[in-house]
């Protein structure tokens, strides 16, 4: 069986009308090529069942639309008459989730786990929703779900879970973040031909309300416990101490002499067990040892408990998930939900950002999403739930499954990488920077490869400390990815593919470009034992000059001046050298300035390499 790849479906960029490709086999060296998977030892009842496998088998031979979602929708439809309630969530307020008060010193001991918590509670919610009603999960990741539900009673029982909701998100998390709940009305024949005007209105209904819900976030008024936010503060006694890790919280214990409150000792654990398990069951109510709590609604709590072990996971009912980033294996037929990522370790211990930057000179932050998807994910979703599905699956294992595998499976990477965010369509992570800056050309690559070289990446890059907060560090790398995005070409279109580091914008090959004569330079100069360091911040000033000369006409100089230092200093360099620089000066003026900024940091680096070592 051929299975198509969804990036069959997304038009050319060169090339107005659609393009099909004779479908391909789905091949990237991670997924397994067997495909045919019957042993069932367990009945998962789940949304990720069969995840990125079998959702991938086609519903005959290279077609675009997966039998799991054709059989899925069907099979819902078949059970109700001819209204159908759409119910769509949205997790707002994640980038706060994750970041927000987090110090430094503990961040890397959470990060993570906050970023998979998000997941954990969205998933939590759609269960609690198909208690509800009878119903189905059409679409499902990054924050965001959408449910066909049968309507019964829905605008009270709608209701009531969202102030559920409020309540919970105010009391545990200073109603910074929380769930809007949206639902539409429409019917049978419209989810059958998606691609008709009055379904197309209908989602625009729906995306239009939960936008407006977003706004309005917290309806205080109608928050029926009168002392739920003065609550906060009651429970807050005169010599209660807060918590280092949130900066927020009441401390309730110690983590290694550091008080930590009881939402961020979950969250510890969390991240903890996601690095050293293969295996995670959702169930809910009775606590098992050890787990981690989810999410608690009314009279019910979702647990999570982890395992390393296939023969435990039975015991007991539940969702079980593989989530680590090992091949699917179809003897287990375990459905893959690679929650764990990827965090560089030391004896099974999350690395500190302060250990990760030890002999080196700084730690880079990477933000990566992709270019312009939005238009073709909108056109999936207003026209298709099917293909839509395919393509965020397809995504999602890109990004979430492929991304870890890499860097786990790469030797240098899996020492000095750590992933904060990777899923949908984006990533971020941070770690040593030259690791980063091969990552960052490595999955360009890959990306551009997979999706048959019709989506590209933009990159935002930027140094920091292990003390910078990390809040700070992210708006920092938000800001870069911006500009990258906007990096254009004179009688050119948009087209993106950019990267920005050193708060420098460029078109990606550019920088690979640049990288590669710029390397020839350094190769030449650094043969010698002579400082090169006040040679490079003198081209750093002479290609600014390059950049300025529009504004002043005096920084025409920078050539004579370049000539001159290099008769001046280096006389015995080669003139092919010379050439090299004074063209790279000339046609890329300040765009330079990253690939010298390295130079120095690596050189920087060596000093104090050498140092340690005679000491
Ligand atoms: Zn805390």
């Amino acid at each position: 069986m051929k299975i198509a790849h969804i990036f069959n479906e997304v038009k050319r960029k060169d090339n107005d009308t659609k393009k099909f490709i004779s479908p391909q086999e789905f091949d990237v060296d991670y997924i397994s090529k067997n495909k045919g998977y019957s042993n069932k030892n367990y009945q998962i009842n789940s949304d990720y069942d069969k995840l990125y496998y079998e959702a991938l088998q086609p519903i005959k031979d290279g077609n675009i639309i997966s039998k799991y979602d054709e059989d899925k929708i069907n099979n819902f439809l078949e059970k109700i008459d001819n209204e159908v309630l759409m119910i769509s969530g949205d997790f707002w307020g994640i980038q706060k989730f994750i970041f927000d008060s987090l110090s430094s010193k503990n961040a890397s001991k959470i990060l993570r786990s906050r970023s998979a918590m998000v997941q954990l509670i969205t998933y939590a919610l759609t269960d609690i929703i198909k208690e509800m009603f009878e119903s189905e999960v059409v679409l499902f990741g990054a924050g965001k779900f959408l449910i066909l539900a049968k309507p019964d009673n829905y605008e009270e029982k709608l209701s009531n879970l969202q102030k559920e909701l409020d309540k919970y998100f105010i009391k545990n998390f200073f109603g910074q973040n929380g769930v809007v709940l949206s639902y539409k009305m429409t019917t049978k024949e419209n989810i059958n031909n998606q691609n008709s005007e009055k379904m197309k209105k209908d989602l625009i209904a729906l995306g239009k309300q939960n936008e407006l819900k977003k706004l309005n976030k917290f309806d205080i008024q109608n928050l029926e416990d009168d002392n739920l936010v003065i609550d906060i503060f009651k429970e807050v006694k005169k010599d209660d101490e807060i918590c280092g890790f949130c900066n927020k919280r009441v401390a309730i214990s110690k983590i290694k002499d550091e008080k930590v409150c009881s939402i961020c000792k979950n969250q510890i654990n969390l991240g903890q067990k996601l690095t050293t398990n293969r295996y995670m069951k959702i169930f809910k109510n009775s606590k098992v040892v050890d787990s981690i709590e989810i999410l608690k609604y009314k009279d019910t709590i979702y647990y999570a408990s982890f395992y390393n072990n296939e023969t435990k996971l039975y015991d007991k009912k539940g969702d079980i998930f593989d989530i680590s980033n090992k091949k699917y294996d179809p003897k287990l037929g375990i459905a893959k939900w690679p929650l764990s990522s990827f965090v560089a370790k030391e004896n099974d211990d999350i690395i500190s950002f302060e250990k990760l930057q030890e002999n080196s000179n700084g730690l880079m932050a990477l933000k990566a999403d992709v270019d312009k998807l939005g238009d073709t994910f909108r056109e999936f979703y207003m026209t298709s739930f099917k293909k839509f599905n395919r393509l965020s699956r397809e995504l999602e294992f890109f990004f979430g499954n492929y991304v870890p595998y890499l860097i786990e499976n790469n030797d240098e990477y899996n020492k000095k990488l750590y992933v904060i965010f990777a899923g949908g369509d984006d990533l971020f992570l941070i770690g040593e920077h030259r690791t980063i800056i091969k990552f960052a050309k490595d999955i360009r690559e890959k990306f551009y490869e997979w999706t048959l070289k019709k989506a590209t990446l933009s990159m935002g890059l930027v140094m920091f400390k292990h003390s910078t907060p990390i809040t700070y560090i992210s708006d920092l790398a938000d800001e870069a990815e911006a500009r990258a995005k906007n990096v254009t070409y004179p009688n050119q279109k948009i087209t993106r593919d950019g990267i920005d580091i050193f708060g420098i914008s460029m078109k990606f090959d550019e920088f690979i470009n640049i990288e590669k004569e710029w390397q020839k330079v350094v190769n030449e100069l650094e043969k010698s034992d002579k400082d090169t360091t006040s040679f490079y911040y003198r081209l750093i000033e002479l290609s600014q000059m390059r950049e300025d000369m529009k504004d002043n006409p005096l920084n025409s100089m920078w050539k004579s001046k370049l000539n001159y230092i290099f008769k001046r200093n280096l006389n015995k360099v080669d003139e092919n050298i010379y050439k090299i620089v004074s063209s790279l000066i000339e046609k890329y003026g300040k765009k330079l300035h990253p690939s010298i900024f390295l130079t120095i940091y690596k050189n920087r680096d060596k000093i104090n390499q050498n140092k340690g070592e005679n000491r």
